[in-house]
Protein backbone atom coordinates (compact mmCIF):
# COMPACT_ATOMS: atom_id res chain seq x y z
CA UNK A 1 0.00 0.00 0.00
CA UNK A 2 1.31 3.38 -0.78
CA UNK A 3 2.10 5.82 2.17
CA UNK A 4 -0.24 8.77 2.88
CA UNK A 5 2.04 11.09 1.80
CA UNK A 6 2.59 14.18 4.01
CA UNK A 7 0.37 17.00 3.66
CA UNK A 8 -2.56 14.88 1.74
CA UNK A 9 -5.74 15.35 3.12
CA UNK A 10 -8.44 12.41 3.84
CA UNK A 11 -12.23 12.44 4.59
CA UNK A 12 -11.43 11.19 7.87
CA UNK A 13 -9.21 14.43 8.51
CA UNK A 14 -12.39 16.19 7.89
CA UNK A 15 -14.75 14.01 10.21
CA UNK A 16 -12.49 14.18 12.90
CA UNK A 17 -12.59 18.20 13.01
CA UNK A 18 -16.69 18.17 12.44
CA UNK A 19 -16.73 15.64 15.50
CA UNK A 20 -14.39 17.49 17.83
CA UNK A 21 -16.53 20.33 17.48
CA UNK A 22 -20.18 18.85 17.11
CA UNK A 23 -19.50 15.31 18.74
CA UNK A 24 -23.32 13.92 17.99
CA UNK A 25 -23.29 15.08 14.14
CA UNK A 26 -24.17 12.26 11.76
CA UNK A 27 -21.33 12.40 9.29
CA UNK A 28 -22.63 9.56 6.96
CA UNK A 29 -23.37 12.09 4.26
CA UNK A 30 -19.78 13.93 4.26
CA UNK A 31 -18.58 10.67 3.85
CA UNK A 32 -20.61 9.94 1.18
CA UNK A 33 -20.03 13.19 -0.34
CA UNK A 34 -16.25 12.43 -0.58
CA UNK A 35 -17.45 8.98 -2.48
CA UNK A 36 -19.24 11.34 -4.93
CA UNK A 37 -16.44 13.54 -5.40
CA UNK A 38 -13.93 11.25 -5.25
CA UNK A 39 -15.22 9.08 -8.31
CA UNK A 40 -16.60 12.19 -10.47
CA UNK A 41 -12.78 13.81 -10.00
CA UNK A 42 -11.63 10.26 -10.98
CA UNK A 43 -8.51 10.80 -13.04
CA UNK A 44 -7.95 14.59 -12.52
CA UNK A 45 -5.13 16.50 -11.22
CA UNK A 46 -4.33 20.02 -10.23
CA UNK A 47 -1.70 21.58 -12.42
CA UNK A 48 0.40 20.95 -9.43
CA UNK A 49 0.08 17.36 -9.89
CA UNK A 50 -1.96 16.13 -7.11
CA UNK A 51 -5.28 14.48 -7.59
CA UNK A 52 -7.95 17.15 -7.83
CA UNK A 53 -9.89 15.66 -5.02
CA UNK A 54 -7.32 17.18 -2.78
CA UNK A 55 -8.61 20.69 -3.65
CA UNK A 56 -11.80 19.90 -2.75
CA UNK A 57 -11.00 18.39 0.49
CA UNK A 58 -8.63 21.04 1.74
CA UNK A 59 -11.75 23.46 0.98
CA UNK A 60 -13.65 21.26 3.29
CA UNK A 61 -11.41 21.08 6.07
CA UNK A 62 -10.45 24.97 6.25
CA UNK A 63 -14.40 25.08 7.04
CA UNK A 64 -14.49 22.09 9.38
CA UNK A 65 -11.90 23.78 11.21
CA UNK A 66 -13.82 27.40 11.70
CA UNK A 67 -16.52 25.31 12.86
CA UNK A 68 -19.23 25.87 9.89
CA UNK A 69 -21.52 23.68 9.74
CA UNK A 70 -21.96 20.09 7.96
CA UNK A 71 -24.20 20.89 4.83
CA UNK A 72 -21.97 23.56 4.52
CA UNK A 73 -18.57 21.49 4.07
CA UNK A 74 -20.54 19.08 1.94
CA UNK A 75 -20.95 21.49 -0.76
CA UNK A 76 -17.43 22.53 -0.17
CA UNK A 77 -16.66 18.97 -1.41
CA UNK A 78 -19.15 19.06 -3.92
CA UNK A 79 -17.96 22.31 -5.24
CA UNK A 80 -16.03 21.65 -8.07
CA UNK A 81 -18.34 19.11 -9.50
CA UNK A 82 -21.06 20.07 -12.10
CA UNK A 83 -18.43 22.54 -13.33
CA UNK A 84 -15.61 20.05 -13.98
CA UNK A 85 -17.24 16.78 -14.42
CA UNK A 86 -19.84 14.71 -15.96
CA UNK A 87 -22.21 14.72 -12.58
CA UNK A 88 -24.39 17.67 -12.77
CA UNK A 89 -26.41 19.71 -10.29
CA UNK A 90 -29.69 17.39 -10.34
CA UNK A 91 -27.67 14.38 -9.50
CA UNK A 92 -26.82 16.11 -6.56
CA UNK A 93 -30.07 17.09 -5.85
CA UNK A 94 -30.60 13.72 -5.89
CA UNK A 95 -27.78 12.76 -3.49
CA UNK A 96 -27.63 15.66 -0.79
CA UNK A 97 -31.06 17.07 -0.64
CA UNK A 98 -31.54 20.90 -1.99
CA UNK A 99 -30.04 23.23 0.55
CA UNK A 100 -26.75 21.55 -0.82
CA UNK A 101 -27.61 21.57 -4.22
CA UNK A 102 -28.45 25.42 -3.24
CA UNK A 103 -24.92 26.02 -2.48
CA UNK A 104 -23.12 24.29 -5.22
CA UNK A 105 -25.15 25.74 -7.86
CA UNK A 106 -24.68 29.62 -6.58
CA UNK A 107 -20.91 28.56 -5.98
CA UNK A 108 -20.71 26.96 -9.71
CA UNK A 109 -22.06 30.56 -11.09
CA UNK A 110 -19.17 32.59 -8.99
CA UNK A 111 -16.98 30.86 -10.67
CA UNK A 112 -16.27 32.37 -13.41
CA UNK A 113 -15.91 35.78 -11.76
CA UNK A 114 -12.43 36.84 -13.24
CA UNK A 115 -10.68 40.01 -12.96
CA UNK A 116 -10.58 41.93 -16.19
CA UNK A 117 -10.05 46.13 -15.27
CA UNK A 118 -11.84 48.08 -12.89
CA UNK A 119 -14.90 47.86 -14.90
CA UNK A 120 -15.06 43.83 -14.75
CA UNK A 121 -14.03 44.27 -11.40
CA UNK A 122 -17.80 46.33 -10.34
CA UNK A 123 -19.51 43.85 -12.21
CA UNK A 124 -17.75 40.91 -9.62
CA UNK A 125 -18.52 42.57 -6.69
CA UNK A 126 -21.71 42.69 -7.53
CA UNK A 127 -21.96 39.43 -7.95
CA UNK A 128 -20.09 38.35 -4.71
CA UNK A 129 -22.82 40.81 -2.73
CA UNK A 130 -25.79 39.27 -4.63
CA UNK A 131 -24.60 35.87 -3.51
CA UNK A 132 -23.80 36.80 -0.32
CA UNK A 133 -27.56 37.95 0.01
CA UNK A 134 -28.82 35.16 -0.80
CA UNK A 135 -27.01 32.99 1.47
CA UNK A 136 -23.31 33.82 3.51
CA UNK A 137 -22.25 30.24 3.33
CA UNK A 138 -21.51 30.31 0.08
CA UNK A 139 -19.20 33.55 0.12
CA UNK A 140 -17.16 31.62 3.02
CA UNK A 141 -16.98 28.37 0.63
CA UNK A 142 -15.68 30.57 -2.21
CA UNK A 143 -12.94 31.65 0.72
CA UNK A 144 -11.66 28.41 1.54
CA UNK A 145 -11.76 27.89 -2.27
CA UNK A 146 -9.52 30.88 -3.13
CA UNK A 147 -7.17 30.29 -0.33
CA UNK A 148 -6.19 26.93 -1.60
CA UNK A 149 -5.96 28.28 -4.90
CA UNK A 150 -3.70 30.90 -4.00
CA UNK A 151 -1.53 28.23 -1.53
CA UNK A 152 -0.83 26.42 -5.06
CA UNK A 153 -0.18 29.42 -7.34
CA UNK A 154 3.18 28.30 -8.02
CA UNK A 155 2.13 25.73 -10.07
CA UNK A 156 0.78 28.15 -12.78
CA UNK A 157 2.58 30.38 -15.14
CA UNK A 158 3.35 33.94 -14.32
CA UNK A 159 0.84 35.80 -15.74
CA UNK A 160 -2.46 33.72 -14.24
CA UNK A 161 -1.01 33.78 -10.94
CA UNK A 162 -0.80 37.81 -11.49
CA UNK A 163 -4.16 37.59 -12.40
CA UNK A 164 -5.82 35.49 -9.57
CA UNK A 165 -3.72 37.36 -6.83
CA UNK A 166 -4.93 40.82 -7.72
CA UNK A 167 -8.43 39.76 -8.10
CA UNK A 168 -8.12 38.42 -4.82
CA UNK A 169 -7.00 41.68 -3.57
CA UNK A 170 -9.29 43.54 -5.31
CA UNK A 171 -12.62 41.10 -4.86
CA UNK A 172 -12.25 38.92 -2.40
CA UNK A 173 -10.17 40.79 0.56
CA UNK A 174 -12.64 43.66 0.68
CA UNK A 175 -15.58 41.13 1.34
CA UNK A 176 -13.60 38.88 4.07
CA UNK A 177 -12.61 42.50 5.63
CA UNK A 178 -16.21 43.45 5.79
CA UNK A 179 -17.38 40.55 7.57
CA UNK A 180 -14.90 40.22 9.79
CA UNK A 181 -13.33 37.38 8.54
CA UNK A 182 -10.05 38.30 9.58
CA UNK A 183 -7.67 35.43 9.40
CA UNK A 184 -8.80 34.51 6.26
CA UNK A 185 -8.08 37.91 4.92
CA UNK A 186 -4.71 38.04 6.08
CA UNK A 187 -3.74 34.87 4.33
CA UNK A 188 -5.07 35.76 1.55
CA UNK A 189 -3.43 39.45 1.50
CA UNK A 190 0.39 37.58 2.52
CA UNK A 191 0.17 35.80 -0.60
CA UNK A 192 -1.35 38.34 -3.09
CA UNK A 193 1.74 40.48 -1.91
CA UNK A 194 4.44 38.08 -2.19
CA UNK A 195 3.33 37.65 -6.32
CA UNK A 196 2.37 41.54 -6.64
CA UNK A 197 5.21 43.08 -5.10
CA UNK A 198 8.14 40.26 -4.83
CA UNK A 199 10.93 42.40 -4.27
CA UNK A 200 9.19 44.20 -1.43
CA UNK A 201 7.92 41.04 0.06
CA UNK A 202 11.07 39.61 -0.08
CA UNK A 203 12.61 42.20 1.63
CA UNK A 204 10.27 42.17 4.30
CA UNK A 205 10.11 39.04 5.32
CA UNK A 206 13.39 38.08 5.44
CA UNK A 207 13.46 41.23 8.14
CA UNK A 208 10.61 39.61 9.85
CA UNK A 209 10.71 35.52 9.23
CA UNK A 210 14.28 34.95 9.38
CA UNK A 211 15.87 37.59 11.58
CA UNK A 212 13.40 37.97 14.01
CA UNK A 213 12.21 34.45 14.16
CA UNK A 214 14.39 32.89 16.65
CA UNK A 215 14.75 35.57 18.60
CA UNK A 216 11.21 35.86 18.91
CA UNK A 217 10.73 31.76 19.49
CA UNK A 218 13.35 32.31 22.42
CA UNK A 219 11.34 35.48 23.64
CA UNK A 220 7.82 33.32 23.94
CA UNK A 221 9.54 30.40 25.33
CA UNK A 222 10.86 32.61 28.20
CA UNK A 223 7.53 34.29 28.83
CA UNK A 224 5.59 31.38 28.82
CA UNK A 225 8.03 29.68 31.51
CA UNK A 226 7.49 32.98 33.79
CA UNK A 227 3.80 32.81 33.33
CA UNK A 228 2.82 29.04 32.99
CA UNK A 229 4.36 28.51 36.73
CA UNK A 230 2.06 31.11 38.06
CA UNK A 231 -0.86 30.05 35.92
CA UNK A 232 -0.73 26.38 36.98
CA UNK A 233 -0.21 27.34 41.03
CA UNK A 234 -4.05 29.70 40.07
CA UNK A 235 -5.06 26.46 38.83
CA UNK A 236 -5.74 28.98 35.21
CA UNK A 237 -6.88 27.16 31.76
CA UNK A 238 -4.69 28.89 29.33
CA UNK A 239 -3.46 28.39 25.60
CA UNK A 240 -0.54 31.07 25.04
CA UNK A 241 0.50 31.81 21.26
CA UNK A 242 3.05 34.23 19.90
CA UNK A 243 0.92 36.48 17.14
CA UNK A 244 0.25 36.03 13.65
CA UNK A 245 1.76 39.08 11.76
CA UNK A 246 0.63 39.96 8.61
CA UNK A 247 3.28 41.02 5.93
CA UNK A 248 0.79 43.03 3.93
CA UNK A 249 -0.28 44.99 6.65
CA UNK A 250 3.47 45.75 7.98
CA UNK A 251 3.66 47.03 4.50
CA UNK A 252 0.45 49.17 3.97
CA UNK A 253 1.36 50.98 7.29
CA UNK A 254 4.95 51.59 6.29
CA UNK A 255 3.50 52.92 3.14
CA UNK A 256 1.34 54.77 4.50
CA UNK A 257 3.39 56.29 7.62
CA UNK A 258 6.46 56.60 5.47
CA UNK A 259 7.91 54.79 8.33
CA UNK A 260 10.60 51.78 8.80
CA UNK A 261 10.18 48.25 9.86
CA UNK A 262 11.59 48.82 12.83
CA UNK A 263 9.40 51.76 14.26
CA UNK A 264 6.30 49.85 13.09
CA UNK A 265 7.00 46.51 14.56
CA UNK A 266 9.64 46.36 17.03
CA UNK A 267 7.02 44.87 19.69
CA UNK A 268 6.46 41.39 20.64
CA UNK A 269 3.13 40.75 20.74
CA UNK A 270 1.55 37.17 22.39
CA UNK A 271 -2.28 36.46 22.91
CA UNK A 272 -3.27 34.26 25.99
CA UNK A 273 -6.75 32.68 25.55
CA UNK A 274 -9.20 31.41 28.67
CA UNK A 275 -11.96 29.87 29.25
CA UNK A 276 -14.01 33.09 30.81
CA UNK A 277 -14.36 36.41 31.66
CA UNK A 278 -13.20 36.76 35.20
CA UNK A 279 -10.12 34.60 34.13
CA UNK A 280 -9.18 37.39 31.52
CA UNK A 281 -8.64 39.75 34.17
CA UNK A 282 -7.28 37.51 36.37
CA UNK A 283 -4.38 37.21 33.65
CA UNK A 284 -3.88 40.88 33.32
CA UNK A 285 -3.70 41.41 37.23
CA UNK A 286 -0.62 38.21 37.04
CA UNK A 287 1.09 39.94 33.97
CA UNK A 288 0.55 43.32 35.62
CA UNK A 289 1.88 41.67 39.07
CA UNK A 290 5.29 41.02 37.10
CA UNK A 291 6.14 43.17 34.96
CA UNK A 292 5.51 47.09 34.48
CA UNK A 293 2.85 48.49 32.53
CA UNK A 294 3.03 51.31 30.15
CA UNK A 295 0.12 53.29 31.91
CA UNK A 296 -1.17 54.86 28.83
CA UNK A 297 -1.45 51.18 26.51
CA UNK A 298 -4.06 48.91 29.01
CA UNK A 299 -7.02 49.28 27.06
CA UNK A 300 -10.78 47.40 28.33
CA UNK A 301 -12.43 45.99 25.10
CA UNK A 302 -14.42 43.71 27.34
CA UNK A 303 -16.06 46.24 29.05
CA UNK A 304 -16.17 48.83 26.37
CA UNK A 305 -16.13 47.17 22.68
CA UNK A 306 -15.16 48.59 19.09
CA UNK A 307 -17.76 49.87 17.50
CA UNK A 308 -17.01 46.25 15.22
CA UNK A 309 -17.95 44.28 18.42
CA UNK A 310 -14.43 43.63 19.19
CA UNK A 311 -13.86 42.84 22.47
CA UNK A 312 -10.33 41.71 24.35
CA UNK A 313 -8.20 43.04 26.94
CA UNK A 314 -4.78 44.60 25.62
CA UNK A 315 -1.62 45.73 27.41
CA UNK A 316 1.75 46.63 26.87
CA UNK A 317 4.78 45.99 29.38
CA UNK A 318 8.12 45.99 29.83
CA UNK A 319 8.67 42.34 29.62
CA UNK A 320 11.84 40.43 30.23
CA UNK A 321 14.95 42.46 29.18
CA UNK A 322 12.62 45.45 29.31
CA UNK A 323 11.31 44.56 25.71
CA UNK A 324 8.21 46.36 25.00
CA UNK A 325 5.58 43.48 24.70
CA UNK A 326 2.35 43.89 23.75
CA UNK A 327 -0.67 41.27 25.21
CA UNK A 328 -4.14 40.57 24.21
CA UNK A 329 -6.03 38.81 26.55
CA UNK A 330 -9.35 37.15 25.33
CA UNK A 331 -11.79 34.20 25.88
CA UNK A 332 -11.80 31.29 23.15
CA UNK A 333 -15.55 32.62 21.62
CA UNK A 334 -13.90 36.50 21.47
CA UNK A 335 -10.77 34.95 20.16
CA UNK A 336 -12.97 32.76 17.09
CA UNK A 337 -15.12 36.25 16.51
CA UNK A 338 -11.78 38.50 16.32
CA UNK A 339 -10.40 36.05 13.51
CA UNK A 340 -13.63 34.47 11.97
CA UNK A 341 -16.11 37.47 11.69
CA UNK A 342 -19.33 36.30 11.21
CA UNK A 343 -17.98 32.81 10.55
CA UNK A 344 -18.16 32.54 13.81
CA UNK A 345 -21.33 32.73 15.07
CA UNK A 346 -22.40 29.75 13.31
CA UNK A 347 -21.40 28.15 16.65
CA UNK A 348 -22.30 30.18 19.49
CA UNK A 349 -25.84 29.66 19.97
CA UNK A 350 -26.25 32.04 23.22
CA UNK A 351 -25.45 35.49 22.40
CA UNK A 352 -24.14 37.59 24.78
CA UNK A 353 -24.42 41.29 25.22
CA UNK A 354 -25.54 42.44 21.25
CA UNK A 355 -23.47 45.33 20.32
CA UNK A 356 -25.45 47.95 18.47
CA UNK A 357 -22.66 49.65 16.69
CA UNK A 358 -22.43 46.24 14.35
CA UNK A 359 -23.48 47.08 10.52
CA UNK A 360 -27.19 46.77 10.09
CA UNK A 361 -26.71 44.13 8.01
CA UNK A 362 -25.03 41.63 10.17
CA UNK A 363 -27.10 42.59 13.34
CA UNK A 364 -29.70 41.34 11.10
CA UNK A 365 -28.61 38.16 10.11
CA UNK A 366 -27.60 37.69 13.58
CA UNK A 367 -30.78 37.80 14.60
CA UNK A 368 -32.63 35.69 12.47
CA UNK A 369 -30.10 33.07 13.43
CA UNK A 370 -30.89 33.60 16.71
CA UNK A 371 -34.30 32.67 16.00
CA UNK A 372 -33.89 30.25 13.68
CA UNK A 373 -31.24 28.41 16.26
CA UNK A 374 -34.05 28.18 18.63
CA UNK A 375 -35.38 25.12 16.46
CA UNK A 376 -32.89 23.72 14.74
CA UNK A 377 -29.28 22.27 15.57
CA UNK A 378 -27.08 25.07 13.46
CA UNK A 379 -27.74 27.59 11.66
CA UNK A 380 -26.76 25.84 8.44
CA UNK A 381 -30.02 25.93 7.13
CA UNK A 382 -30.93 29.10 6.40
CA UNK A 383 -31.19 31.70 3.57
CA UNK A 384 -30.55 35.20 4.30
CA UNK A 385 -32.89 37.72 2.78
CA UNK A 386 -31.79 40.51 5.01
CA UNK A 387 -29.88 42.65 2.54
CA UNK A 388 -33.66 43.77 1.26
CA UNK A 389 -33.10 47.40 2.52
CA UNK A 390 -29.67 47.42 2.19
CA UNK A 391 -28.04 48.30 -1.43
CA UNK A 392 -24.07 48.12 -2.23
CA UNK A 393 -23.06 50.94 -4.91
CA UNK A 394 -19.67 51.90 -6.18
CA UNK A 395 -17.25 55.11 -6.11
CA UNK A 396 -15.77 55.13 -9.77
CA UNK A 397 -12.54 53.24 -9.02
CA UNK A 398 -14.84 50.30 -7.62
CA UNK A 399 -15.06 51.34 -4.13
CA UNK A 400 -17.97 49.44 -2.17
CA UNK A 401 -20.05 51.46 0.17
CA UNK A 402 -23.22 50.29 1.61
CA UNK A 403 -26.45 52.31 2.16
CA UNK A 404 -29.90 52.29 3.17
CA UNK A 405 -32.40 51.64 0.37
CA UNK A 406 -33.51 54.58 -1.35
CA UNK A 407 -30.33 56.61 -0.62
CA UNK A 408 -29.49 59.70 -3.11
CA UNK A 409 -26.13 60.63 -4.70
CA UNK A 410 -25.92 63.10 -1.71
CA UNK A 411 -26.13 60.13 0.96
CA UNK A 412 -23.27 58.68 -1.13
CA UNK A 413 -21.36 62.34 -1.29
CA UNK A 414 -21.07 62.23 2.89
CA UNK A 415 -20.39 58.69 2.91
CA UNK A 416 -16.88 59.25 0.92
CA UNK A 417 -15.92 62.31 2.41
CA UNK A 418 -17.34 65.07 4.05
CA UNK A 419 -15.68 67.56 1.59
CA UNK A 420 -17.19 65.62 -1.38
CA UNK A 421 -20.49 66.17 0.34
CA UNK A 422 -20.05 69.88 1.12
CA UNK A 423 -18.92 71.15 -2.12
CA UNK A 424 -21.62 68.60 -4.47
CA UNK A 425 -23.40 70.33 -6.83
CA UNK A 426 -24.16 67.26 -9.11
CA UNK A 427 -24.02 63.54 -9.81
CA UNK A 428 -23.09 61.18 -12.51
CA UNK A 429 -24.91 57.69 -12.13
CA UNK A 430 -23.72 55.34 -14.53
CA UNK A 431 -22.88 57.40 -16.96
CA UNK A 432 -26.04 59.24 -17.05
CA UNK A 433 -26.20 63.22 -15.14
CA UNK A 434 -28.77 62.70 -12.34
CA UNK A 435 -30.00 65.18 -10.19
CA UNK A 436 -28.58 65.13 -6.12
CA UNK A 437 -32.13 63.52 -5.16
CA UNK A 438 -32.59 60.69 -7.23
CA UNK A 439 -32.77 57.18 -5.67
CA UNK A 440 -29.95 54.76 -5.37
CA UNK A 441 -30.09 51.36 -6.95
CA UNK A 442 -27.91 48.23 -5.75
CA UNK A 443 -24.99 48.14 -8.07
CA UNK A 444 -24.79 52.00 -9.38
CA UNK A 445 -21.67 53.46 -9.91
CA UNK A 446 -21.63 57.30 -8.66
CA UNK A 447 -19.61 59.72 -9.48
CA UNK A 448 -20.21 63.69 -7.41
CA UNK A 449 -19.73 66.83 -9.57
CA UNK A 450 -17.90 68.70 -7.49
CA UNK A 451 -17.67 73.15 -7.10
CA UNK A 452 -15.44 74.46 -4.67
CA UNK A 453 -16.97 77.99 -4.91
CA UNK A 454 -19.92 76.29 -3.43
CA UNK A 455 -20.98 77.77 -0.03
CA UNK A 456 -21.51 74.75 1.61
CA UNK A 457 -24.61 71.73 1.61
CA UNK A 458 -28.04 72.78 0.88
CA UNK A 459 -30.40 72.52 3.54
CA UNK A 460 -33.09 71.33 1.63
CA UNK A 461 -31.32 68.30 1.40
CA UNK A 462 -32.34 67.58 4.78
CA UNK A 463 -35.88 66.66 2.68
CA UNK A 464 -34.36 63.68 1.34
CA UNK A 465 -31.60 62.23 2.47
CA UNK A 466 -31.35 58.77 3.85
CA UNK A 467 -28.61 58.58 6.09
CA UNK A 468 -27.37 60.23 9.41
CA UNK A 469 -24.15 60.83 8.70
CA UNK A 470 -25.20 62.70 5.82
CA UNK A 471 -27.49 64.81 8.09
CA UNK A 472 -25.45 65.77 10.56
CA UNK A 473 -22.48 66.76 8.32
CA UNK A 474 -25.48 69.49 6.96
CA UNK A 475 -26.27 70.60 10.33
CA UNK A 476 -22.63 70.46 11.89
CA UNK A 477 -22.17 73.02 8.10
CA UNK A 478 -24.73 75.06 9.48
CA UNK A 479 -24.05 75.53 12.59
CA UNK A 480 -20.27 76.48 12.09
CA UNK A 481 -21.33 79.20 8.97
CA UNK A 482 -23.45 80.68 11.56
CA UNK A 483 -20.54 80.74 14.01
CA UNK A 484 -19.04 82.45 11.15
CA UNK A 485 -21.13 85.19 10.50
CA UNK A 486 -21.55 85.56 13.79
CA UNK A 487 -17.88 86.11 13.95
CA UNK A 488 -17.71 88.31 10.90
CA UNK A 489 -20.57 90.64 12.48
CA UNK A 490 -18.34 90.94 15.79
CA UNK A 491 -15.13 91.96 14.02
CA UNK A 492 -16.87 93.98 11.82
CA UNK A 493 -18.32 96.15 14.96
CA UNK A 494 -14.34 96.65 16.27
MN1 LIG B 1 -12.42 25.14 -6.43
Amino acid sequence: MEAKKLNQINIDDIINEIKKNFPDEDTTLCQLAFEFANEAHKGQTRLSGEPYIQHSLYTALRLAEIKMGTNTVIASILHDVPEDTDKTLDDIEKEFGTDIRGLVESLTKLSNIKYRGVKRQRENLRKMFLAMAQDIRVIIIKFADRLHNLQTLDALANNKRLRIAKETLEIYVPIAGLIGMWRFKWQMEDICFKYIYPEEFEKLNNKYEIEKKLERAKFIEKIQDILGKVFEKENLKYKIEGRFKHLYSIYQKMQKKQRCFDEIHDVFALRIIVDNISDCYKVLGIIHNIWKPKTNRIKDYIAVPKPNGYQSLHTTVFGPGGKATEFQIRTQKMHEEAIYGIAAHWKYKEQGVENKEKPKWIQEILELQKEIESTHKFITDIKFDVFNDRIFVFSPKGEVFELPEDATPVDFAFAVHTDIGNYATGAIVNDKIMNLDCKLKDGDTIEIIINKNRKGPNKDWLKFIKTRKARNKIKQFAKKSRFENIKKLIYKQY
